[in-house]
């Protein structure tokens, strides 16, 4: 097939720049768009039903024989292709070894009505988290967990920023994720009658003596603060991962791992 791309050479070429800017929350808000890179992950989008605005291919990326095909399914959805010099590349990502394929994809809205609280299944809150590396690293976890999704509760990072989306490693096309106030979040669990259950420094039982076969959502908190007391009191149960040694926490993605895996195990890994 012989598929058609424009060329565009020019670091001040209006696409450039806004591919360039999607780095910024501002840039991603005015566009709804968010900056995927390499030619797994934006497949995996695309199999997965998300709509690509461009795709970017890079003049060694073209030479690649595996870029045909990612070009024919994108083309075939629609997408603007385009063709940029390897530096470029490295311009709109801010990498010197680039991946040879970006694309500007369109964000999902993040509703919490998205969401089927009654579908069964574990459930994952995460409280005020800041980190875009942990949300991504999380959000990847939860993907190889089964995990029936996500909600960031107040205000979260950005699941499309950059390092978010790097870190997620194509999770992210695949988690159903939701933004909600603490109070909505509230409603919608209960409205499912979830557990919660918080994973918390002041927790009084190991985090394997909680039951987890039943409807539940995990809380994690802020990577600082960790939960408010009275969201922790608002739970119905809290429950601490045994650690020993000078540190005082683990960090959340990991204790995110760790709580996930044994609500996984309980279920049979099913
Ligand atoms: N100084 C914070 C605090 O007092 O909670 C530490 C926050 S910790 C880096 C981020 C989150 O990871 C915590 O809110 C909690 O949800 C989880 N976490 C970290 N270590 C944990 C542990 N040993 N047991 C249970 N949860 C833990």
């Amino acid at each position: 097939m012989n598929i058609h791309l424009d060329v565009i050479s020019s670091a001040s070429n209006p696409l450039i720049k806004t591919l360039r800017g999607l780095e910024r929350k501002k840039i991603r808000n005015e566009t709804g768009l968010f900056l995927a890179e390499g030619g797994r992950l934006i497949t995996q989008a695309l199999q997965q039903g998300w709509s690509i605005d461009t795709l970017a291919v890079s003049d060694s990326g073209r030479q690649r024989e595996k870029t045909e095909a990612l070009l024919a399914l994108a083309a075939e959805q629609g997408a603007r292709l385009v063709q940029i010099p390897d530096r470029l590349a490295g311009a709109i990502t801010r990498k010197n070894n680039p991946q040879a394929v970006l694309a500007a994809i369109k964000q999902r809205p993040l509703h919490l009505e998205s969401l089927d609280p009654l579908s069964g299944g574990l459930w994952l809150g995460l409280y005020e988290i800041r980190d875009p590396g942990n949300l991504g690293t999380i959000l990847r976890t939860a993907d190889c967990a089964a995990l029936a999704g996500i909600v960031m509760i107040g205000t979260c990072c950005d699941p499309y920023s950059v390092e978010a989306v790097r870190a997620s490693m194509g999770s992210l096309f695949d988690v159903g994720v939701a933004s909600a106030s603490y109070s909505d979040f509230q409603t919608w669990r209960r409205t499912g009658g979830l557990n919660m259950v918080a994973a918390s420094l002041h927790g009084t039982h190991r985090h394997t003596e909680i039951d987890f076969r039943g409807p539940s959502v995990i809380l994690m908190g802020n990577e600082q603060a960790g939960l408010p007391p009275a969201v922790e009191a608002d739970c119905d149960q809290l429950c601490r991962i045994p650690m020993r040694g000078g540190a005082d926490s683990l960090n959340l993605a990991q204790a995110s791992a760790v709580m996930v895996y044994e609500g996984w195990r309980q279920r049979e890994f099913q």
